[in-house]
Order: C-alpha cells, then sequence, then structure tokens
C-alpha cells in the first residue's frame, strides 16, 4: 500500500494549494481549475510561487516486525 499525496513538482513540498471550483450555494468543489495543466492555479507555500502539482505515492512506513518464514 501506498500513500497518494499531491505534491509540488519543483521541491516535492505538500503545502501546496490549488484553485478550485466551488458551488457558493452548497460549498462543495469540483474539479481543479486547468488540473493539472496551468501552473498559473497552483500555489506552493515553500516555492513562493506558481508550481505544477503531481500526485505521488510514498510507500506506507515497513513495520519493523521481523518476519522469519
Ligand atoms: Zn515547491
Amino acid at each position: 500500500m501506498a500513500r497518494e499525496v499531491y505534491v509540488c513538482e519543483e521541491c516535492g513540498g505538500e503545502d501546496i494549494q490549488v484553485a478550485m471550483w466551488v458551488n457558493p450555494n452548497t460549498g462543495e468543489s469540483d474539479d481543479w481549475f486547468g488540473s493539472g495543466s496551468c501552473s498559473s492555479t497552483q500555489w506552493c507555500h515553500r516555492c513562493e510561487a506558481n508550481c505544477f502539482v503531481t500526485l505521488r505515492a510514498y510507500p506506507e512506513p515497513q513495520d519493523t516486525k521481523e518476519g522469519g518464514s
């Protein structure tokens, strides 16, 4: 299993924001603006710049249990 998070492609940071469509009546969010294709709607706080956000999968921390067979 892996933990999937969106990160900045530049620095790999998770402290990022994306612009999203939100229904003002329900507060429900829909797709990102130009998801994946337009960096002007994606922001990285660490780079303090527009960035591209990418989905990255991190492996789950391994159990340190020794599985002797
Ligand atoms: Zn960054």
